[in-house]
């Protein structure tokens, strides 16, 4: 059997350049896939770091004018990936995020930043860039997004086109522009409808995949049918529910060569389920980093997170009390929201030795904080997958969230019919809310003072399969399906 052709478009792809979970995705999946008989190839866009990243490149297409101004593609191997990266300088070459300044304000040119990078995708799907064309095109986010419609407006003469799947991480995200961009946008009038990408009066990139997408996926089950509600569609659940026989949800997994407390050279002291005691060297450590006291009687409980609302950082803030009361101790390594960070602050000096807060994006240190911490806290109010605390599970911090989306799918409450049939991995609460995560949070630290009940929790977070192989599965058969029907 000849491999199945996948182009993947993301914004982010690590570790070449990442903010949040899609670039764990984007850069993990292609390895996983390729054992099933899936070859992929990634299109990014050429930010600096990705440049700075790319041996033996070479050019496979040139463009004079690509919306605004010279651009090319290139092909290169790196970290173990097919890439095309679009060099664009003019959209990409700057200093600064993928997505903002350096100030945290969104690129003014957002809009012609990410409708190239799918304008460029269609292209190299219908296989007018030279490369052969790929049977399946896979967009993430609406930065991809904008792929299925140029494919179906722009390029509606094409005879032979791919299958198109739009994959949501994060609707929360969804790329939103003036209606007078549709032109600079290389977008007919007619693609301004609401089965195109009109939304609300504006240019809607990720409405628009989703509406003209063959297949939508998203990153958990519950998720996929959270996003058909209104308290978490965001405005787009009632696309979505009419769309439901094309969507559908597949977990995300984790790198476990990357996410291996075994070999993980981030951490002081390496481990696996049966060396749970080598773990304190990590917790030891981590206190000292953190500036915390080492004789806390309670569980040492971290975040790893984005600071904003989404992640629930101010339920946090509210329970720190209950945590301390309850002998606990927090570790936050976060960054984002400068109220929050003020305010993550002011606890640290308030409770000094109890809590503390690293600001700022740290992914050595990320490491340590899972090897050390006794629990990894995700108190979030939507979560489409969430991968801190399949890392929790991996690294036996043992993971208390929120019950939504991912989050709910992937832990086993220690309830008492859970303990008792020894299957819970971590803590859920819900609703979300201060009452429900106090009230998790004394429930865990009640089982963290019992050490074997304590130990076997983590032990089956160890054992939980966090893995890329199922969802590689579960995507290789939708990818089969699809180039079947073609
Ligand atoms: P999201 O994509 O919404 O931010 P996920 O849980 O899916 O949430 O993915 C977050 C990823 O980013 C994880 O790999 C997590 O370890 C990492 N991360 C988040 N904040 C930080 C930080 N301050 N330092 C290092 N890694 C971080």
């Amino acid at each position: 059997m000849s491999a199945l052709r996948v182009l993947s478009v993301a914004s982010e792809v690590f570790p070449l350049i990442k903010t949040g979970g899609l670039a764990d995705v984007a850069g993990a999946l292609p390895g996983a896939l390729a054992p099933l008989g899936i070859a992929v190839t990634t299109l990014l866009p050429g930010y600096p770091p990705v440049m700075d990243r790319l041996p033996g490149a070479k050019v496979v297409h040139r463009w004079q004018d690509l919306f605004g101004g010279p651009a090319a593609l290139v092909s290169a191997e790196a970290t173990g990936l097919a890439l095309l990266v679009l060099d664009a300088p003019h959209l990409y070459r700057r200093s600064g995020g993928p997505y903002q300044d350096a100030h945290g304000a969104d690129w003014t040119d957002n809009a012609q930043r990410f409708a190239a990078l799918a304008f460029v995708a269609a292209e190299l799907g219908i296989g007018l860039l030279g490369d052969t064309a790929p049977d399946i095109l896979h967009a993430h986010d609406w930065q991809a997004a904008l792929a299925p419609v140029y494919l179906h407006f722009a390029r509606a003469d094409q005879p032979r086109r791919p299958a198109t799947i739009v994959t949501i991480h994060n609707i929360a995200f969804q790329g939103q522009f003036p209606a007078g961009l549709l032109e600079t946008l290389r977008l007919p009038p007619e693609a301004f409808t609401i089965e195109g990408v009109e939304y609300y009066g504006q240019i809607g990139f990720l409405k628009g995949g989703l509406a003209l997408a063959d297949r939508i996926t998203t990153v958990s089950q519950t998720y996929a049918i959270e996003i058909q509600g209104s308290e978490m569609g965001m405005g787009l659940e009632g696309l979505l529910h009419h769309r439901s026989e094309v969507l559908s949800g597949i977990l995300n997994g984790v790198d476990t060569e990357i996410w291996n407390p075994a070999t993980d050279r981030h951490l002081v002291a390496q481990y696996d389920a049966q060396r749970l005691d080598d773990r304190q060297g990590n917790r030891a450590a981590l206190q000292k980093r953190f500036g915390l006291a080492a004789d806390a009687p309670g569980p040492l409980v971290a975040v790893v997170s984005r600071l904003s609302w989404q992640k629930g950082m101010d339920l946090l803030l509210a329970a720190l009390p209950r945590l301390i009361a309850d002998g606990g101790q927090l570790a936050l390594l976060g960054a984002g929201d400068a109220a929050l960070q003020a305010e993550f602050a002011a606890a640290a000096t308030r409770h000094p030795g109890q809590v503390a807060a690293v600001f700022g994006y740290d992914e050595a240190l990320s490491h340590l904080v899972q090897g050390g911490a006794d629990m990894i806290l995700v108190p979030s109010r939507f979560e489409p997958c969430g991968l801190t605390q399949l890392y929790g599970l991996r690294y036996g911090a043992v993971p208390l969230v929120a019950r939504v989306g991912g989050l709910a799918d992937t832990i086993i409450d220690a309830n008492d019919a859970a303990l008792a049939a020894g299957v819970a991995t971590g803590f859920q609460f819900a609703p979300v809310a201060v009452h429900a995560l106090e009230a998790a949070l004394t429930r865990a630290a009640r089982v963290y003072r019992d050490k074997a009940t304590w130990r076997a929790l983590q032990q089956r977070g160890m054992a939980s399969d966090v893995s890329w192989r199922r969802p590689a599965r579960q995507y290789a058969e939708l990818y089969r399906s699809l180039a079947e029907r073609r």
